[in-house]
């Protein structure tokens, strides 16, 4: 199958990328490179550097001719999107709507979209929280994934493509940016193995939704060779860790003692996340395989590696 990856130069994209090509498919990448990096494509792919709104993009899906396009790339800060909700918007809306006409324009008739569980659902009433919760999306990043999962499902609706949105729990592993702001396990790891203090937001019994990179691309994998599947399925592991859990695996892994120190609390963050996947098993026979404890001991050897002089 030939299929076309946005944001295939990023955390996520990229090993969605390295999977495909596993699993013997042709793969090209669309990637502006804001946040991704080069080097992170695998050499196997071909990389196309074009933004998701440059008139370019039409001729760049033309031309590739995808069977499938795996929607990945976006803003994907909350922070910034609530400094710059237009921008936020410009690239998750608009660039989802200029990805999805070029899709009509080549007659494209599958498209995976990777988007948000906790962000989408905000503040939840029933844990682990299926699909058909009620979606009250608290930041600017939230409102505009969820409304390009709208524009997916019109796509669908006027053209008679099959479409599938996966919405992501909280997702870690190798290649994660420390530098970015919702990654707590890079932030941690990467300080840990710097002999540098960790910082806990409040008393770090909030809770979240931990899934295993290579899991989500395991996800992506059987959604693309699976085309009747389509709707939405979250992908997590439906465990609740938390903060200090995390901190207290990765201190043990690092062989540090030393506790981490605790600040305020932020203002507005959410208490408790964890994501029902039932409808993905029933759809693609998915399931995070990946333990926990074995997840984060291969990102640790990974930014051992990474952070090597
Ligand atoms: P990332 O920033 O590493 O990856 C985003 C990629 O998109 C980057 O390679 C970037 O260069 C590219 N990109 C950004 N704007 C673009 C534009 N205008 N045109 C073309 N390319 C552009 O982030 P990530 O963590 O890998 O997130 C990937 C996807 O997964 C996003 O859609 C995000 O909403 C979703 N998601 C991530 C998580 C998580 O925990 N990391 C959780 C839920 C959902």
């Amino acid at each position: 199958m030939r299929i076309l990856v946005t944001g295939g130069a990023g955390f996520v994209g990229s090993h969605v990328v390295d999977r495909l090509l596993e699993d013997g498919h042709a793969v090209e990448v669309l990637d502006n490179l804001s946040t991704g990096r080069r080097e992170r494509v695998n050499a196997k792919a071909r990389l196309h550097v074009c933004d998701l709104r440059d008139a370019r993009l039409d001729e760049v899906v033309a031309t590739t001719r995808p069977d499938s396009i795996v929607h990945v790339a976006a803003q994907a800060a909350v922070s910034r999107s609530v400094l710059d909700p237009r921008f936020d918007a410009s690239v998750n809306v608009l660039g989802t709507i200029g990805l999805l006409e070029a899709c009509r324009h080549a007659s494209v008739r599958r498209v995976v979209y990777i988007s948000t569980g906790g962000a989408g659902y905000g503040d939840t009433d029933v844990l682990p929280t299926p699909e058909d919760h009620p979606i009250r999306p608290s930041s600017p990043y939230g409102a505009s994934k969820v409304s390009a999962e709208r524009y997916v499902d019109c796509w669908a609706g006027l053209t008679g493509g099959r479409a599938l949105t996966l919405r992501l729990a909280n997702v870690f592993g190798p290649r994660q940016d420390p530098a970015g702001e919702a990654g707590v396990v890079a932030i941690f790891t990467s300080r840990l193995l710097a002999g540098e203090r960790c910082l806990v937001n409040g008393d770090g019994e909030q809770t979240r939704d931990y899934v295993y990179v290579l899991d989500v691309a395991d996800a992506v994998a059987r959604a693309v060779v699976t085309p009747d599947a389509v709707g939405a399925a979250n992908i997590g592991t439906g465990v609740e860790k938390t903060v200090n859990d995390i901190y207290r695996e990765l201190a043990q892994l690092t062989g540090v003692t030393v506790p981490a120190e605790h600040g305020p609390a932020r203002p507005g963050e959410q208490r408790r996340s964890v994501l029902d996947a039932t409808r993905a098993k029933k759809l693609l026979g998915w399931s995070a395989a990946t333990p926990f404890g074995e997840g984060l001991r291969q990102t640790v050897a990974w930014f051992r590696k990474d952070l090597r002089p």
